[in-house]
């Protein structure tokens, strides 16, 4: 455990200096998706993925209770072997209804899902071209498939083009890019970055959207939806933990052999399914964000008015403009982001 002293001093430090142990501070109730008790005084949630407040929907809620009544409380299996219910089909049909997609295949979370999807796609002596700011996920399921790396530059179109310019012609090469970037909250400018990766051979894209489901685009599919690119990506991955409220991982394409992937991904094969009352609550969730529309609006109209009064108040954001439902605020180190943290949990703010 030497290795880890660097991280053991660390947060000794910061321990000793006042401030909480975030693993001891715990919602004592959750009073709607957006308060909750912790050392015993209401707190409003700034930091969940909660977009669209699905956690507390009476009719998601009523679909787990009902699951767990008929269904039990897990599945103790996986999907291949006595892991798959009604639910887990119900689920996956919701997601074709919502994307417009011939195939869905459900994970038990959206890291599984990266790691899942990333691994059996680009194997080894292929190659994966992502974005340096790409989550761990992504990074992981590299690892897993045992692909080589390549990372472009955030954003940056130049330097993706550039990148796989580099590559041999007749490798696999599978683009991996997000939506939404959760640290900044910026938006990918996905035509370009569609465009310039067709200009090379051999690639696939895939598209992490699990920012940008329920928020962006006529449909709430994603920023892909939003941005008119829905024909040029092979695969979308998302979440059940942030827009849909519950937790659980997807991913959807219209590849005609997608249902092969069920027999070969091993973090879909050799794991749980989701218990029953998850995926009915998921099912039901994602059903009714396919008319979310309102919620849509509030969701954009706050997410304008917090970034506005941030920028009011001097502080440096993460973008210029609101461009997601993630406002992030970019201080100077991480001593005053400590303290910033706790201060703002005393006067009632998580
Ligand atoms: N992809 C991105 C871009 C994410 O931000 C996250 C979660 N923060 C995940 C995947 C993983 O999702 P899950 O919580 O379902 O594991």
């Amino acid at each position: 455990f030497d290795k880890f002293q660097p991280m053991i001093d660390l947060r000794a430090g910061l321990l000793a200096s006042g401030v909480e142990d975030p693993f001891g501070l715990v919602m004592e109730k959750v009073l709607s998706p957006t308060v909750a008790m912790c050392n015993g005084r209401e707190t409003i949630l700034l930091g969940t993925y909660n977009y669209m407040g699905m956690t507390f929907d009476p009719d998601v809620i009523a679909a787990g209770k009902q699951a767990l009544d008929d269904f039990g409380a897990g599945t103790t299996g996986s999907r291949v072997l006595n892991g798959t219910y009604q639910g887990h089909k119900e689920v996956e049909e919701a997601l074709k209804a919502f994307y417009g997609t011939s195939g869905a295949m459900v994970f038990s979370t959206g890291y599984q899902a990266n790691l899942g999807m990333i691994s059996t796609l680009a194997g080894k002596g292929d190659y994966v071209v992502l974005d340096a700011d790409s989550h761990a996920s992504i990074y992981d399921g590299c690892f897993l498939g045992d692909a080589e790396i390549v990372r472009f530059r955030h954003n940056n179109v130049e330097d993706l083009d550039k990148r796989l310019g580099r590559l041999p012609a007749d490798a696999l090469k599978l683009v991996v890019l997000e939506g939404v970037y959760s640290m900044l909250g910026d938006v990918a400018p996905l035509p370009d970055m569609i465009a310039a990766v067709r200009r090379h051979p051999n690639c696939m894209i895939l598209v992490d959207e699990a920012h940008g489901m329920g928020f962006f685009g006529p449909n709430g599919r994603g920023v892909y939806e939003e941005q008119g690119v829905e024909k040029d990506v092979d695969f979308v991955v998302g979440t059940f933990s942030k827009s849909v409220g519950t937790v659980g991982g997807f991913c959807v394409s219209n590849h005609p052999k997608f249902e092969v992937l069920r027999l070969v991904c091993r973090p879909y094969v050799f794991t749980a399914s989701l218990p029953p009352s998850v995926v009915a609550t998921a099912a039901t969730s994602i059903r009714k964000l396919m008319h979310a529309g309102e919620k849509r609006a509030h969701l954009w109209k706050n997410s304008q008015r917090l970034h506005k009064g941030l920028s009011d108040l001097g502080f440096r954001l993460g973008t210029e403009t609101p461009q997601s439902a993630i406002i992030a605020v970019i201080l100077t180190d991480q001593t005053q982001a400590v303290a910033m943290w706790q201060a703002l949990l005393e006067l009632g703010l998580y």
